[in-house]
Formats: C-alpha cells, sequence, structure tokens
C-alpha cells in the first residue's frame, strides 16, 4: 500500500509499505478515503517540530482522517463497508485523566503525525473500534471534517455556551468556524472577526455575521473564543467580553504573544478556559455536520490526490483554501 511520508522539513515522498494484515479484537481494518490537512501537518513539514514534539524519524502525515471499514477484529460491531470517522488520539485509558474523562490530557496519548506516531495519509489504518465512528449518510469528505469540529464542540461545551449568549469567535480558519459551529448548534448566537477579508469573506459564505474587530464590540460578549494565539487577538478576546463573560483559549501562539490582563480578568469577574485538543466529541461532531451540512460546504472544493501531494505541498497549494481534503485512492 502507498502511505505519505514526511522524511524531514521539505521533504514528503509517497512510499510502499506492506498492508497491515493482523486485525486483533477490538480493532478495524480501515481503507481511507479523504485526510483533511491542517495546519500541524504543513507546520511538521515546514518545520519539522511543534514545541517539544519533534520529527527525528520519517512520519506518516495526516490526523483529519475518514474512510470505509475494510476488516474487522473480534468482538466489533463495525461492519464492513461503513463509512467511518477516525479519532486520532488513542489515550492509555489508565491515567486520572483518562478516567475522569478528560483523555485529550492524557500525558502518554498517542496522536496521529505527531512525532513519533504514524498518521493516516496511507491506504489502510489498523485502529480501535472504540475510536472508529460510523458516518451514517455522509460522505468520506464529510466525515473527515469531524476532527477539526471536535475542537469547536469540545471548546463550546466547555464554555457552556447556551441558548441567546452572544458569542465572538476571533480568527475565522477552520477551527474559528468549526467554534461557531458548535456554539450556533447550543442555541448561541456567533459573529467571527479576522484580519484577513478573504476569511471574512469565508465566514459569511458559511452563513455567519463576519468583520474586521472594531471598537462596537467592546464589552458585548458572554462568551469569547480566541482561535489565532495572537496577541492582538487574545487584547480583543479581553476587550469584546462583558463583565463576568468566558474566554476561551483554543489558538496555540508563543508565550510571549498571549499574555492576558490579569487585573482587569480580575476585576471584570472573567472566567478563562484553556482548550487543548478535546474529549468525547466525535459523535456530536458528526451530528454537527449533518445538521449545518449544506453550510459546511465551504470546507470543501480544494481537494488533491495522495499521489500529488508532495508537489502540492512544495507550491503551497494549501494556502489558498479553508480547508483542503487529500483524497488517498
Ligand atoms: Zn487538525
Ligand atoms: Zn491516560
Amino acid at each position: 500500500m502507498l502511505v505519505t511520508l514526511l522524511n524531514r522539513p521539505h521533504d514528503v515522498t509517497i512510499v510502499s509499505r506492506s498492508e497491515p494484515e493482523e486485525i486483533p479484537p477490538g480493532f478495524v481494518r480501515v481503507a481511507i478515503k479523504s485526510v483533511g490537512i491542517c495546519g500541524s501537518d504543513v507546520h511538521y513539514y515546514e518545520k519539522g517540530r511543534i514545541g517539544d514534539f519533534v520529527l527525528r524519524s520519517p512520519m506518516v502525515l495526516g490526523h483529519e482522517s475518514a474512510g470505509i471499514v475494510d476488516q474487522v477484529g473480534e468482538g466489533v460491531s463495525l461492519v464492513p463497508g461503513q463509512v467511518v470517522a477516525l479519532e486520532p488520539g488513542i489515550p492509555c485509558r489508565r491515567c486520572r485523566y483518562c478516567l475522569s474523562g478528560h483523555y485529550n490530557l492524557c500525558p502518554d496519548v498517542k496522536f496521529f503525525a505527531t512525532p513519533p506516531v504514524d498518521g493516516a495519509l496511507q491506504e489502510y489504518v489498523v485502529h480501535p473500534a472504540q475510536f472508529t465512528f460510523p458516518a451514517e449518510g455522509l460522505s468520506p469528505d464529510e466525515a473527515c471534517l469531524a476532527e477539526p469540529l471536535s475542537v469547536g464542540v469540545y471548546a463550546a461545551r466547555r464554555a457552556s455556551v447556551g441558548l441567546g449568549d452572544k458569542v465572538l469567535v476571533i480568527g475565522a480558519g477552520p477551527v474559528g468556524l468549526a467554534t461557531a459551529f458548535a456554539s450556533e448548534a447550543q442555541g448561541g448566537e456567533a459573529a467571527l472577526t479576522d484580519v484577513a477579508s478573504n476569511r471574512i469573506a469565508t465566514a459569511r459564505a458559511a452563513g455567519f455575521s463576519a468583520s474586521f474587530f472594531n471598537s462596537e464590540m467592546t464589552g458585548k460578549y458572554d462568551v469569547v473564543f480566541e482561535c489565532t494565539g495572537t496577541q492582538s487577538g487574545i487584547s480583543d478576546a479581553q476587550r469584546a467580553l462583558r463583565p463576568g463573560g468566558v474566554l476561551a483559549l483554543i489558538g496555540m501562539g508563543q508565550p510571549e504573544t498571549m499574555q492576558l490582563n490579569g487585573l482587569d480578568l480580575n476585576v471584570r469577574g472573567i472566567t478563562v478556559i484553556g482548550i487543548f485538543r478535546y474529549a468525547n466529541t466525535y459523535p456530536s461532531a458528526l451530528a454537527l455536520i449533518r445538521r449545518y451540512r449544506d453550510r459546511m460546504k465551504v470546507f470543501q472544493g480544494s481537494y488533491v490526490d495522495m499521489t500529488d501531494l508532495p508537489q502540492f505541498l512544495a507550491d503551497r497549494g494549501y494556502q489558498h483554501y479553508v480547508k483542503t481534503i487529500v483524497h488517498v485512492k
């Protein structure tokens, strides 16, 4: 089978590997069909590292994946032929974080395409059935969005967005859009801001109110989701909150570009929540795709065959689209 290997920064090759043949009890073999390209894949491609995760040997890219069940191990209720979305992080299921339901914080999680763990840009993946979710009625191109949408589902849940809440999302990339959809599904009125007019246009095409940040937004929102990790994004987010509001930090920047004004948080009684990945979100994310299927067409429109991916990455073809989806076969 063919797999997409990141050998070192700016060096991706499509190579042949033997197909995984053994399917242990509780596992399924999935024929991968669609894999979304994420900012983190691009980051490993450009720099070979994200924080403490450093590429030291060739790794398969991709973590936003969906495909078709091909074979099942013992004790699995999924059946061959079903379209499924694969949750990319497999936690230890024993530590205190796993046992308390916060498995996104598991120190021993094995996450697709996070060195040294191989990702899903390959023809077949053997995956625990527990982390493989049926996506009835969805195509693999739609189902692979369950991964970026999970971040939004988890964030809206953690921030307890409620009916009629005024919600502002700073940063209208895929995760910002996901957070806006999830907030709306929980009854919030979501608007987005961005510094780029093309992303504002995309957010509007998805049916949201969107604009540059402006002073009229000050002190107005019950919940603000910061999805840029930039200092201006963080400062705008804090400014936009009403007293007693909730600030959720999703965007990952540098420590020096993510400074909060502690005194303001203090005197205005603002709650700050850190959002890292997600837990227990896949069924909700798939339901979100079904509900907003038409508006989520903004995520569709850029596709590349896996064999053309090395050139596509070299040309930075992904930067023109909100999301590019790789077709594996
Ligand atoms: Zn992603
Ligand atoms: Zn754990």
